[in-house]
């Protein structure tokens, strides 16, 4: 099997303990998608990795890989960006660790998606210089951008299912069906998911007109800015975190609930 030995910048998404001195990273890499490292002596004061290998840090590595393995042994891992404004600040610690764990569990080792780690790094990045009150809105625009970047985003305009314009007034959202979708097709959906007893978060239910409007204006903007993004109505926090986390639970195929996101609802309740 070919080895090759892979220079790039990455994200690290997820650490672990490994032995008595050692670590386990899960790492976004800008060129080659998700690896998995082990990083021997990370846990000794004087090692080659301590204080690189930090969750939601950027990191430059050098890695020999093999299509074939599904652990790689880290040779060299350099911080490019560390976040101690996040070490701060559990609020925004928590928001860059839900980023971490949905680029986590949707995506595949071995799978080079660049977008999606240009909207990782972009959204750390926006976490740290947002006003506290412009998180919300920024976290639900990172979600849309991942579901685009990943192939699946949401229809906010036209029925996902018929293809109406969808009235905001009178919208409903089904995960199933791919986003917002029409009356008459929410209730049809809803009524075979009673029928198939789909687990309640995955059915198609009605969304506020204000939801959908907001939704609409962050798919809208082209690209990340702090002026851009705007404060999200508190009434609104519960169904939007709600809805989009079903989307992507469901296109994702994530075998279970993200655990982050019901911390994040805990922290920021
Ligand atoms: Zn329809």
């Amino acid at each position: 099997m070919a080895r090759t030995l892979v220079k790039t910048d990455a994200i690290v998404l997820r650490t672990m303990r490994m032995g008595e001195t050692s670590k386990l990273a899960t790492l976004f890499t800008e060129h080659h998608g998700k690896l998995k490292v082990t990083a021997k002596g990370a846990r000794r004061p004087k090692s080659k990795f301590a204080g690189s290998l930090e969750v939601s840090w950027q990191v430059h590595i050098a890695c020999p890989v093999r299509d074939d393995r599904d652990l790689h042994n880290l040779t060299e891992a350099e911080t490019v960006r560390a976040r101690p404004r996040l070490l701060a600040d559990l609020t925004r610690l928590s928001y860059a660790a839900a980023a971490c764990e949905i680029v986590d569990r949707l995506s595949l080792d071995h799978e080079p998606n660049r977008r999606l780690y240009l909207c990782l790094t972009g959204v750390l990045g926006g976490i740290e210089e947002v006003a506290s009150e412009q998180l919300e809105a920024l976290f639900w625009y990172f979600q849309l951008r991942v579901a685009e970047a990943l192939g699946y985003r949401p229809e906010l305009a036209n029925c996902a299912n018929c293809g109406t314009l969808l009235p905001a007034e009178a919208a409903w959202f089904s995960p199933g069906l791919g986003g917002g979708v029409c009356r008459d097709c929410g209730r049809q959906d809803a009524a075979e998911q009673d029928g198939q007893g789909a687990p309640d978060y995955l059915r198609a239910r009605k969304i506020s007109a204000d939801s959908l409007r907001l939704l609409v204006l962050l798919q809208g903007l082209r690209t990340y800015s702090r002026e851009a993004i705007p404060v999200a109505p508190p009434l609104l926090r519960d169904e939007v975190r709600a809805l989009l986390r079903s989307f992507l639970e469901y296109h994702g195929g994530t075998n279970g609930r993200l655990r982050s996101l019901e911390f994040l609802d805990a922290v920021t309740h």
